[in-house]
């Protein structure tokens, strides 16, 4: 086969061959985690803890002190704001004595604990937060302007600023699944949830990060569309045709 008939068709081929499973994939990552909050948050927790109760609960376990518990609006919008060193529950959380809530809690208290404790991945990812922001933004322009101009320096200038953002989505792979692994193990370590509550929460978790691996994935797919691309221009080129 020679070299110049390996174009967009075959890219594209490839592309949508793959981006239908991590399409279905984010799909029934989404739908687990609406459905799961949704079901444990029908769920009270026997000692009738709120979240924010629950927060400050593993905070303390961890002899962290200093951090804030506030509430934000919105759903499933609960985080972990290091700047500010809060950690903000949205309504169905903060004053909610559910599992859920007591999960997703923990959850995020996890993420203060990580940032009190100096936990690696995620000093990393906060390291270059700045730059996947940067790179974010600029990545989508410089990719359409490499695509349209044909620029193969400007598409490969691209491809490396969108594997920044693909590589922090990397580093939050690990600060997620510890954070709930923390979380998890503060509420049976304390007793806080019993084993069939600490079963609920952990199916909120875990579809949790089920959304953050197949955010990954979309990306890494993205790239690797964009590199088909790179590598069929290069070929056409070297086979004398453009
Ligand atoms: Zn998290």
């Amino acid at each position: 086969m020679p070299y110049y008939s390996y174009g967009y068709e075959s890219a594209n081929t490839i592309y949508f061959i793959l981006l239908i499973p991590v399409l279905l994939l984010s799909l029934y990552a989404q739908a687990q985690v609406n459905g799961n909050f949704s079901k444990y948050s029908k769920v009270t927790n026997r000692r009738g803890l709120t979240g924010a109760q629950a927060a400050e609960a593993v905070l303390r376990a961890h002899g962290v002190t200093g951090v804030g518990v506030a509430r934000c609006s919105g759903r499933l919008t609960d985080h972990y704001d290091p700047r500010n060193n809060t950690i903000f529950l949205s309504d169905s959380v903060y004053g909610a004595a559910t599992v859920a809530a007591v999960g997703v809690a923990a959850h995020e208290a996890g993420h203060a604990v990580q940032y009190a404790v100096g936990y690696g991945p995620v000093k990393l990812r906060s390291a270059i937060v700045k730059t996947t922001q940067f790179s974010s933004q600029a990545s989508f322009i410089i990719l359409m302007l490499g695509l349209i101009l044909y620029s193969q320096t400007m598409l490969l200038l691209g491809i490396v600023l969108f594997g920044v953002v693909a590589f922090f989505q990397f580093v939050t792979l690990p600060v997620e699944f510890n954070a709930s692994r923390r979380a998890l193990e503060t509420l049976e370590g304390t007793h806080t949830l019993e084993d069939d509550e600490l079963s609920g929460a952990r199916k909120v978790l875990r579809a949790a990060a089920l959304t953050y691996v197949a955010a990954l994935l979309s990306s890494l797919l993205q790239l690797l569309r964009y590199v088909l691309i790179f590598l069929s221009r290069s070929n056409n080129r070297r086979g004398g045709r453009r």
